[in-house]
């Protein structure tokens, strides 16, 4: 008793610091409206007297989270969903991801037919290993051996792959499944199928409260809006799916779980990631988990943000490219996860530099010629014809360049990389003419978010179910310990929000 007691005036106390800051972030944006987000205390918010519109099923942000909720849900037979949106444009983080989702086998067969050997427990092991166990092992559970079977709903719902796998730090083998067109083309595939079910998307439509019969207790009924500073009231007969992404780009908010995550740093997202739905959530007392731990990605642009040229060092990476600073010198087993491989960038000189040479660049990857080109002519990519004049041209120490090259090289003749330990060591750099990308660190990912089930119902601070109330993606905690593996996120989007749609879809209506 006396510990549920405590557990309660905690989550009280953090709730209202965290509304606190949603306040300023919600003045920024220019919310008029009175609601959760908005309020400098939360709180709740009554049922209204007069409703403005009804649905079955309203989906809260319209990413992937929320683009596998709308579909998974019409497939259970449910007609009137609607997707609210607070930005002037649709697909959040998603739409501008790398578009890598992990799975250790599929339809495709891609494993297979890239002689790799993969298995549902060994992504499980890994993800929960990099989480540092504090992963809730049925979320990862979930995550790792329902992949597969999500990228096979995808492809039969018409989602189109490359043929070729992606490794991603932290991952033993290669499983990231990559689609056609990255994180832009998955969203537009997803939009046409949102389309061709005749799912709304309302942009510039804010959800600010979520509307329950008590503050602690009864159903979720739907949700208040500010649409342009006019406040709307939609009723939601099934459920409330909240898919409003993660909090990373709330300055205040990260700093406060994390208080190194200051302005200096970039955020690889939206400006509009802000949290709210975790303060949504907690102002009908939601739980929440592992808020404390907040990713920064390695190899961003030295401006903090992503784009294809970044996405092309990962793909190089996985590929044997090794990071090198600006004496010329390695500094961390690329293949780390990637809590550690920030940690190791932070300490070094701003930028660092990817370095790979013609055999690694006419691998798969993320750029065409064309693009290489025009990255090249802008100076977002360097070419020398030598390790020398690589180095000169990017104004890393030349001959120790040359010395940690040649260096590396031997550690591929001897299989092993003592000083770093890093695993793939298939390829030399030695084929002119040579490449740098210069890269940095930034704030991209954010694990922690409201309590879910595995079968995504959030629960209260008193681990009650709230009933009618569902969340998905990075809104959510719980699913990746203290750090996320590269490509596991749209996986889980995928997956959970099919689970989630057709959770909602098997609603009782409370009407
Ligand atoms: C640049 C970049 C590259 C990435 N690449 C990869 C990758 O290759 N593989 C991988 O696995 N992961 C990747 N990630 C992470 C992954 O893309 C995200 O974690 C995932 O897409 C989140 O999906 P989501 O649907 O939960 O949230 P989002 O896609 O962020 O969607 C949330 C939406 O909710 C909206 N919203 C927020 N608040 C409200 C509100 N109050 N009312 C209405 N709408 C609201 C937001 O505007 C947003 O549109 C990447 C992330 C970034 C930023």
């Amino acid at each position: 008793m006396h510990s549920k007691k405590l557990k309660q005036d905690i989550n009280r106390r953090s709730f209202m610091k965290e509304a606190c800051i949603l306040a300023g972030g919600a003045a920024l944006l220019g919310a008029t409206v009175g609601s959760a987000v908005g309020a400098e205390i939360p709180r709740y918010t009554p049922i209204p007297s007069r409703w403005d519109d009804e649905v079955d099923i309203v989906i809260i942000g319209s990413g992937g989270a929320a683009a596998a909720s709308a579909i998974s849900a019409h497939e259970g037979g449910i007609k009137k969903i609607l997707i609210l949106e607070k930005a002037p444009f649709s697909g959040g983080a998603s739409a501008i991801s790398g578009g890598a989702m992990a799975a250790s086998n599929s339809k495709l067969h891609l494993q297979e037919k890239n002689g790799i050997k993969d298995s549902e427990k060994l992504h499980y092991e890994d993800t929960i290993k990099a989480g540092e166990y504090k992963g809730h092992p049925e979320l990862v559970k979930k995550l790792c051996y329902e992949a597969p079977n999500t990228i096979n709903w995808m492809v039969d719902l018409g989602f189109e792959f490359r043929d070729k796998l992606m490794r991603l730090g932290g991952h033993s083998v290669p499983r990231g499944y990559n689609f056609v067109g990255s994180g832009p083309g998955m969203m537009r595939t997803a939009k046409k199928l949102l389309k061709e079910r005749e799912i709304t998307i309302l942009l510039e439509h804010r959800v600010v409260d979520i509307l329950r019969d008590g503050p602690r207790k009864g159903r979720v009924k739907g949700v208040k809006v500010d649409h342009r500073g006019k406040e709307l009231n939609i009723k939601a007969k099934k459920a409330v799916i909240m898919a409003a992404g993660g909090f990373s780009a709330n300055i205040a908010m990260r700093m406060k779980h994390d208080p190194t995550l200051n302005e200096k740093l970039g955020n690889t997202s939206t400006k509009y990631v802000t949290g709210d739905g975790i303060v949504m959530g907690k102002s009908i007392m939601s739980d929440t988990v592992d808020m404390d731990y907040i990713q920064s990605i390695p190899r961003s642009t030295p401006r903090g943000k992503l784009g294809k040229v970044a996405v092309e060092t990962f793909w190089k990476i996985g590929q044997g490219a090794i990071d090198v600073n600006k004496k010329g010198k390695r500094f961390v087993n690329s293949l780390a996860k990637r809590a550690v491989e920030s940690s190791f960038i932070l300490k070094q000189e701003k930028p660092i530099f990817v370095i790979y040479d013609e055999k690694l660049k006419s691998k798969a990857g993320a750029l065409s010629d064309d693009e290489y080109l025009k990255a090249i002519k802008r100076g977002r990519i360097i070419q020398g014809s030598t390790i020398e004049d690589l180095a000169k041209k990017a104004g890393i120490n030349a001959s120790a360049l040359v010395g940690t090259i040649d260096e590396y090289n031997s550690y591929v003749d001897s299989g092993k990389d003592p000083v770093f330990g890093r695993p793939v060591l298939k390829v030399k750099i030695d084929k002119s003419p040579f490449y740098a990308i210069p890269s940095w660190t930034a704030v991209h990912y954010t694990m922690g978010g409201l309590v879910i089930n595995t079968r995504t119902q959030v629960k209260d601070i008193l681990d009650n179910i709230i009933p009618g109330f569902y969340a998905v993606g990075e809104v959510t905690g719980g699913v990746h310990g203290t750090c996320r593996l590269g490509s596991n996120a749209l996986s889980e989007i995928w997956t959970f929000g099919r689970t989630a749609g057709k959770m909602a879809a098997a609603e009782k209506s409370w009407v």
